[in-house]
């Protein structure tokens, strides 16, 4: 295993499982939520490292107040958000709240892999 741990929020069940069993796969430690609430919960409780997160989410949170409150909670959590197509802005509003990156959905294993990875190290960087 990775000495990291990656948390994935993201409302489709389906998605969330196959993207969950895929990064544990690759030795990467990932935990999976289907909502903001439930994310909360997580980065209080366990050391997370990344956030893969779901911008379109239903209910009470959006990925964008996740963020925020993820970043209240625990700063150094590096985020990385998913857009769907014709959601370019909401992406880009999230890095100006500190996101480390969006990625476009249908999310791609060979585009996500190097961003959890730039995204630990710049988490690296911070904490040293
Ligand atoms: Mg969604």
């Amino acid at each position: 295993m990775q000495d990291f741990s990656v948390l994935v929020v993201d409302d489709e069940e389906d998605l969330l499982e196959t993207l969950v069993n895929r990064l544990n796969r690759r030795t990467i430690r990932t935990h999976g939520v289907t909502s903001g609430e439930e994310a909360l919960k997580v980065i209080k409780e366990k050391p997370i490292d990344v956030v893969i997160l779901d911008i379109k989410m239903p209910g009470g949170m959006d990925g964008i107040e996740t963020l925020r409150e993820i970043k209240k909670i625990n700063p150094l959590c590096e985020v990385i958000l998913l857009t769907g197509h014709g959601a370019v802005e909401t992406g880009i509003e999230g890095m100006s709240l500190g996101a480390f990156d969006y990625i476009l959905k249908p999310v791609r294993l060979e585009e996500l892999l190097p961003k959890i990875a730039e995204a630990v190290e710049k988490k690296r960087g911070q904490v040293q």
